[in-house]
C-alpha cells in the first residue's frame, strides 16, 4: 500500500515530505531538473551563492534512487577520478545537519569490504596504492581482524578494507532535509512539476518549459538522475546512460549486530537509524533490456567485460515499457515524465534471495530476522561509471549534473557544491575536467576504473 505525499502517490521505501510551492515563479536565475539528492544540493549552494532557484520534480522529493539507495557515504574503493570530490563531500556530510538545522542520519560508522580470494586483495591494494597520496585512513585487515570488528561473523575471509572515517546517512530524510534547507533560503520547490523541455533564443537557454507553465532562466541544471538521458535526447543531446536495476530489502529492527557497514560477495548491510538494517548486494545486478543497450552496446562493452559475472539479464514489463516511450515529444502536449512521476521498478526476488542467504551464513545473527520491506531502483550508468557535472557547449547556459554510476548519494553533497560553481561561472571546488560531458566525444574513450569497487 502506498501513501500520498504532495499529491503523489509512493510506494516503498518512504520518503519524508517536504513543504512544496504552489505558485509557479515566472523567472529564476537558474531552473533545477530533479528533487534527488543532486538537485536538492546543487539548489541549496546556489541559494547559499544569492542566486534565485526554481527546483521543478516531476514526482516527489527523493522519490526514486535517493531514498532507494544503501545510504553508504564512502571515500574507500572510489574511481580515483571521484576521490577529490568525495573527500570534500565527505567534508560537507560532517556539517550537514547544522548547515540544513535537520536530521540527514549522516555518522562516521566505518565502512568495512571483505574478501576472499587474491586477486581481490590486489586489486584492493592497486586502489590503496593510488589513494596513498590523499592520506585517507583506510587499511587492509587480515581476517582475524576483521572478525574482531564483526563479532559472530562465520566463513574463511582473506581480510578486509577498512576505512573508519567512512560513514552513512539516511537516504529517506537526507535529500528532503536538503530540499527543505534550500526552501528556507528562498529556493521554489515544486512538487509534481515535470519539466517537458528547454526553450531557447539565440541558441542559448531563455526558459524551462514545465507541465504548469514556462519559467524564464539564465541557466537549467539537469540533475534528472535515471531520466537524463532522456531529457537531452528531445534536445539533440547525446548522453551516453544506461539503467541498471538494483534490488534492496529493509529488515525490522534487530540488536547485537554489527555497527560497521559491511560488504562480503553476494551481501552488503548498514545499520539504519530505525535499528532495522539495510541489506543488499554488490555482487548481482539486474538489467533489463531496452533499445538503449543495443544503441550503446559498443560503448558500454568495457564495462560489461569488468562485470560481467555480476549482471542478470532480462526482458520483462520494464523492457516493454521502455520500447514504448516516446523519444521526441512537443513542450505543449505531455511528456514522458508526467506519465511515470516515480520510477519504482519491481525488486528482483532472487537477487534478494542470495544476498538474505549469504548474509545469513557470514552472520547467523541476521538468520531469523523478519524482512519488513522490499524495493529497487534504477541506477544511472556512465560507460566509464563516472558522472557527468559539465557544461554542454552546443547549448550555452545548460549545465549536467547526472551520471552518478550507482554511487551518487555519498558523492551528492560534493557534486551539488561543484554543480553550482560551474553553473554560477565560480572557481570549482575540485578539478572539474574528469567530468566533462565531452570526454565521451573528444577521443578520450574513457574507461571504468579496474580498481575502483
Ligand atoms: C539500490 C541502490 C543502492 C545505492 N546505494 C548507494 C550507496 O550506498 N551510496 C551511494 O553513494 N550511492 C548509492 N546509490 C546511488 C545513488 O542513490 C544515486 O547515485 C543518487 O541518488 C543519484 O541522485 P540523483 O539526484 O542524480 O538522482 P535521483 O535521486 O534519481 O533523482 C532524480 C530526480 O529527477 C526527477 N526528474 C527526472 N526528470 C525530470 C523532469 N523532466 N522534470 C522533473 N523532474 C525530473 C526524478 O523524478 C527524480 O526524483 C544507490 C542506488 C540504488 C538504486
Amino acid at each position: 500500500m502506498g501513501v500520498q505525499v504532495m499529491g503523489v502517490q509512493v510506494m516503498a521505501p518512504r520518503v519524508d515530505p517536504v513543504p512544496a510551492d504552489e505558485q509557479l515563479p515566472a523567472r529564476a536565475d537558474v531552473v533545477v531538473i530533479g528533487g534527488g539528492i543532486i538537485g536538492a544540493s546543487s539548489a541549496l549552494f546556489l541559494a547559499e551563492k544569492g542566486i534565485s532557484v526554481a527546483l521543478c520534480e516531476k514526482g516527489v522529493i527523493g522519490g526514486e534512487q535517493s531514498s532507494r539507495n544503501w545510504g553508504w557515504c564512502r571515500k574507500m574503493g572510489r574511481d580515483p577520478r571521484e576521490i577529490p570530490l568525495v573527500i570534500e563531500s565527505l567534508r560537507l556530510w560532517q556539517g550537514m545537519n547544522g548547515r540544513v538545522e535537520a536530521e540527514t542520519g549522516f555518522r562516521q560508522s566505518g565502512i568495512l569490504y571483505l574478501f576472499k580470494t587474491k586477486a581481490e586483495a590486489e586489486r584492493h591494494e592497486a586502489w590503496l596504492d593510488y589513494a596513498r597520496e590523499y592520506q585517507l585512513d583506510t587499511r587492509m585487515l587480515t581476517g582475524a581482524a576483521a572478525s574482531r570488528l564483526l563479532p559472530g561473523l562465520r566463513g574463511s575471509w582473506a581480510g578486509a578494507l577498512y576505512t573508519e572515517s567512512d560513514g552513512m546517512a539516511e537516504p529517506q530524510k537526507a535529500a528532503p532535509a536538503i530540499a527543505a534547507a534550500a526552501r528556507r533560503r528562498g529556493v521554489a520547490i515544486l512538487g509534481g512539476c515535470a519539466v517537458r523541455g528547454v526553450e531557447t533564443a539565440g541558441g542559448r537557454v531563455v526558459a524551462a518549459v514545465t507541465e504548469k507553465g514556462r519559467i524564464a532562466c539564465g541557466s537549467i541544471l539537469l540533475a534528472g538522475g535515471a531520466w537524463s538521458r532522456l531529457f537531452c535526447g528531445n534536445l539533440g543531446i547525446e548522453l551516453p546512460q544506461l539503467k541498471v536495476r538494483a534490488s534492496v530489502m529493509r529488515t525490522e529492527p534487530l540488536s547485537g549486530a554489527p555497527e560497521i557497514s559491511t560488504s562480503g560477495g553476494l551481501f552488503a548491510f548498514r545499520k539504519r537509524s530505525d535499528g532495522g538494517y539495510t541489506v543488499a548486494t554488490l555482487g548481482v545486478r539486474t538489467i533489463d533490456l531496452v533499445p538503449d543497450n543495443f544503441r550503446l552496446f559498443p560503448q558500454y562493452l568495457p564495462a560489461m567485460r569488468l562485470h560481467w559475472k555480476k549482471l542478470r539479464l532480462r526482458v520483462g514489463r520494464r523492457s516493454i515499457e521502455e520500447w514504448r516511450l516516446p523519444r521526441r515529444w512537443r513542450l505543449d502536449a505531455p511528456s514522458p515524465f508526467e506519465a511515470v512521476r516515480i520510477l519504482d521498478p519491481e525488486p528482483d526476488p532472487f537477487v534478494l534471495r542470495r544476498a538474505q542467504a549469504a548474509l545469513s551464513a557470514a552472520l547467523p545473527i541476521f538468520r531469523n530476522v523478519p524482512i519488513a520491506e522490499r524495493w529497487a531502483g534504477m541506477i544511472d550508468v556512465t560507460p566509464d561509471a563516472v558522472p557527468v557535472i559539465s557544461p554542454v557547449e552546443s547549448l550555452p547556459g545548460f549545465v549536467i549534473a547526472t551520471g552518478f554510476s550507482g554511487h551518487g548519494f555519498g558523492i551528492g553533497p560534493g557534486a551539488g557544491r561543484l554543480a553550482a560553481d560551474i553553473v554560477a561561472g565560480d572557481t570549482p571546488v575540485v578539478d572539474p575536467r574528469p567530468f566533462r560531458l565531452s570526454r565521451f566525444t573528444d577521443g578520450s574513450h574513457p574507461l571504468p576504473s579496474p580498481i575502483a569497487s
